[in-house]
């Protein structure tokens, strides 16, 4: 299928920007360029400051201080239906007594598009979201999942070259949030739009984005792709809110290691550039991974991931074992800020 009108994306600064509720700072001195094209994650903490940082740019929030450019100009003066940005919200659900059809061409509609345009715009739509056989059913006889596309077709019939998505499959059962997530991604390879997409789950994450923003108390404490921020970590907080990190501390540094980085032996057979050796606490079966849980003198529980098919049988609860890594294995973070990313919103 060609698109009739296939937009490109377009580059985003934040600079500096703060939003101040009062004496509460939502979003706290954020500086950030989102590339032409690029698939953008905001990832943190519930009430880290992702949602207001979106309302901001899409222009619903005013900005306390600083400044955001769209295509290299601000858009301090444009108000929020001239920013032209697709948006796909929480609560910006479909329009219920409107069908499919009628809901993907609306934006259309209101900006007075000839009605042979928003026909061959909606048929577009309608296919690039798998929904080609839908037109006419109303939002009620849909999946959730379904739904959800709908809304991404409309929020992208009118071509926007910036695509804003807050937690937009947070409804959506596991299965059918991986469906939506792989197709999502195809659509953004295909459309060359520029996504800024906001999540606290870190697996969508991880999976979808070219970089993640890990937000925190209204800042951005580190940014790079899925890769990097997994692999590198440069806080305690990206380390064990991407990801589990156990931290090992030593000649007054931190070290964040992830737990199936560490290979698990009986005590006195394991080998590696680094060991310490403990009593398994616990032993959870986790289907692919079996979870260890270790009590090591002088850094209380390590948590260890070993793959289940070399390991089965191989371990009781009270054993004495040997814990090993690699030099590579181990990063390390600074703690400044603070705290350890703990219980994760569900
Ligand atoms: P997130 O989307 O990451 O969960 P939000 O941007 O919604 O976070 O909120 C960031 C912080 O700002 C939270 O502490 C929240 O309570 C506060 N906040 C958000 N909107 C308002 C508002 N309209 N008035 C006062 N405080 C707000
Ligand atoms: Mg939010």
């Amino acid at each position: 299928m060609t698109l009739t009108e296939s937009p490109t994306g377009i580059g985003v600064a934040f600079h500096s920007v703060t939003k101040r509720y009062g004496k509460m700072t939502a979003v706290d001195g954020i500086t950030l360029d989102v590339k032409a094209g690029e698939f953008l994650t905001l990832l943190g903490p519930s009430g880290s400051g992702k949602t207001t940082l979106l309302m901001m740019l899409a222009g619903f929030q005013d900005v306390t201080s600083g400044d955001i450019l769209v295509g290299g100009a601000s858009i301090s003066g444009t108000p929020p239906e001239k920013r032209n940005f697709g948006m796909v919200f929480q609560g910006y659900a479909l329009f219920p007594h409107m069908s499919v059809k009628k809901n993907i061409a609306y934006p259309l509609e209101i900006r007075r598009k000839p009605a042979a345009e928003i026909e061959r715009r909606v048929t577009e739509m309608l296919e690039l979201v798998q929904l080609g056989g839908f037109a006419e059913r109303f939002p009620h006889q849909l999946s959730g999942g379904q739904q959800q596309r709908v809304a991404l077709a409309r929020a992208l019939s009118f071509a926007p070259r910036v695509l804003l998505l807050d937690e937009p499959l947070g409804a959506l059962d596991r299965k059918l949030r991986a469906d939506v997530q792989e197709q999502l991604k195809e659509i953004h390879q295909r459309l060359g739009t520029t996504f800024i997409y906001v999540t606290h789950d870190q697996e969508e994450a991880l999976t979808m984005s070219d970089r993640i923003v890990i937000m925190n108390r209204g800042k951005a404490v580190q940014v790079g792709s899925p890769v990097e921020l997994y692999e590198r970590p440069a806080t305690t907080f990206a380390a064990s809110f991407l990801g589990k990190s156990n931290f090992i501390r030593k000649d007054g540094r931190t070290y964040a290691l992830r737990p199936e980085k560490i290979d698990a032996a009986p005590a006195g057979t394991g080998t590696g550039e680094h060991r310490l050796t403990g009593t398994l606490r616990a032993i959870t079966y986790m289907g692919a991974t079996l979870k260890l849980m270790v009590d090591v003198p002088g850094h209380g529980a390590i948590e260890v991931h070993v793959p289940t098919w070399r390991n089965t049988g191989q371990f009781s609860e009270s054993q004495a074992i040997d814990l090993c890594w690699s030099h590579d294995a181990q990063v390390e973070v600074e703690g400044g800020d603070g705290e350890e990313a703990g219980a994760r919103p569900a």
